[in-house]
């Protein structure tokens, strides 16, 4: 997309090399009575908040960006809720707060937009505060046939219950939201131990984490090396015998350290230092979520399994993460949602990566990633749909995954709230 009024620039590079149609920025009746949208085959109207998926931007398509007539955050102190643009990226939320000495769970990387929230929302604070999506007060937005929507989660009328519980987790297929109201939360210091690990040492400390408490949470990375965040925030540490006794035993691992922030508001996970995998601005890329629940005596099977992928990784810019969920996340106090797999625990990511315009490395690594997918399916049997793929043939399957049971109801409100397919399809 080309740098447009001083607009930021899309931070995926497949999206930022696509010659986009048009490019648009207010929500306004215009925008739905376009009939152009469902002309040529499965052409819609593509949304941008943060701009990190490859899906906010495609050659030949109209773009919608959210960043510049719908990135206001208000604090409110009374209420202490925060009231953000569909156009907000994470990080300005996050500074935004830090001077009222609150936070919000927000990912791994500060760069995602409101894309993070709607799609759900997997924090290090998830498993004490809930996903993102269970932190939403309220939303403001459109429609897909145009029709404005404002709803408030204690002042949902029946007739509208089923359309606020599928803006939690599927909101991206038939709505555009302009405004979200959160709940933040108190800023408390966190401890991470961090640092390079083995694959024993990750199956060891995999087997621990599964009986953390919900203040504490694993996250890793496997690139070139394997490296590892023990997430903990310290409510009350002086008296957290528990807490403390799983800190504990992190210290035979000799390479991992201890490090201590003031709050989870100043924390950069993976940063550029650590040199953790390859980055590249001349690369494109996809990355597909999945979810499993708790890996117990399958922990060194999936080892196996993890090894095997990693020997046959196609370039070094190519991963497998995950992060922890559990505890708050399983459990059903914030409401239902379309974020279905609630008993999951383990939400790992499949990054894969190539030269742009290399068609044949395209293919080679988009076969790595699918080949990877269905070798971890059997421990992560389902999908979270935090990045859409309406552009790849996978797209069928992970929306079967993704929405379970509620995959009907979800085309049943496609139907009647985006009757021409303005956005992206199902
Ligand atoms: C570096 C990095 C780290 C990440 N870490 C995490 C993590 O820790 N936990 C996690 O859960 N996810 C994580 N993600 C995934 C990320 O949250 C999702 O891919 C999310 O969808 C990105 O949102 P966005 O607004 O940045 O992207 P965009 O590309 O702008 O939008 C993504 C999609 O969401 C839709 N959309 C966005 N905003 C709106 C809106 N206001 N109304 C309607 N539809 C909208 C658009 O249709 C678009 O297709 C990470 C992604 C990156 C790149």
């Amino acid at each position: 997309m080309k740098k447009n009024n001083n607009l930021l620039e899309i931070p995926n590079i497949n999206s930022k090399d696509a010659k986009i149609k048009e490019l648009i920025y207010d929500v306004d009746d215009s925008l739905f009575n376009k009939v152009n949208y469902s002309k040529k085959e499965l052409e819609h109207l593509c949304v941008c908040s943060g701009g990190t998926t490859s899906s906010c931007a495609k050659d030949g398509f109209t773009t919608l960006d959210l960043r510049k007539n719908y990135s206001k955050i208000h604090f409110d102190k009374e209420s202490k809720l925060v009231t953000i643009g569909g156009g907000v990226i994470m990080g300005d939320l996050i500074n935004h707060l830090e001077k009222h000495n609150r936070s919000f769970p927000i990912g791994l990387s500060k760069l995602p937009g409101a894309g993070y929230i709607l799609t759900g929302g997997v924090s290090p604070l998830s498993r004490a505060h809930g996903l993102a999506i269970d932190n939403i007060e309220s939303i403001k937005g459109f429609l897909g046939n145009g029709k404005f929507i404002s709803l408030k989660k204690d002042q949902i009328s029946p007739g509208k219950q089923l359309i606020w519980e599928a803006i939690k987790g599927a909101a991206p297929f038939f709505s555009i939201i302009t405004e979200i109201g959160l709940k933040t939360i108190q800023s408390n210091p966190i401890e991470i131990i961090e640092g390079f690990v083995n694959l024993n040492e990750l199956s060891e400390i995999i087997k621990l984490s599964e009986g953390f408490p919900e203040n504490i949470s694993l996250q890793w990375i496997y690139a070139q090396k394997i490296y590892i965040y023990i997430f903990a925030e310290l409510k009350n540490y002086s008296e957290d015998k528990r807490t403390k006794e799983y800190l504990i035993l992190l210290e035979k691992f000799p390479a991992l350290e201890k490090n201590f922030y003031e709050n989870f508001n100043v924390i950069n996970f993976f940063p550029k230092e650590l040199d953790l995998y390859e980055l590249n601005a001349n690369n494109h890329s996809e990355v597909i979520s999945l979810l499993g629940e708790d890996l117990e005596n399958d922990i060194p099977i999936f080892i196996k399994c993890l090894n095997e992928i990693m020997d046959n990784k196609p370039n070094n810019s190519c991963y497998i993460a995950s992060q922890q969920l559990g505890c708050k996340t399983k459990q059903l106090i914030h409401g239902s949602s379309f974020f279905v797999h609630r008993n999951s625990t383990w939400k790992p990511w499949i990054y894969a990566s190539w030269k742009k315009h290399d068609l044949q490395e395209r293919k080679v690594v988009m076969d790595w990633m699918y080949n990877s997918w269905s070798i971890l399916k059997r421990f992560f049997p389902n999908i979270h749909l935090a990045q859409l793929h309406n552009h790849l043939n996978s797209h069928r399957e992970e929306l079967t995954l993704a929405f379970g049971n509620r995959i009907d109801e979800l085309k049943t409100l496609k139907n009647i709230f985006d009757p021409q397919n303005i956005l992206p399809p199902l």
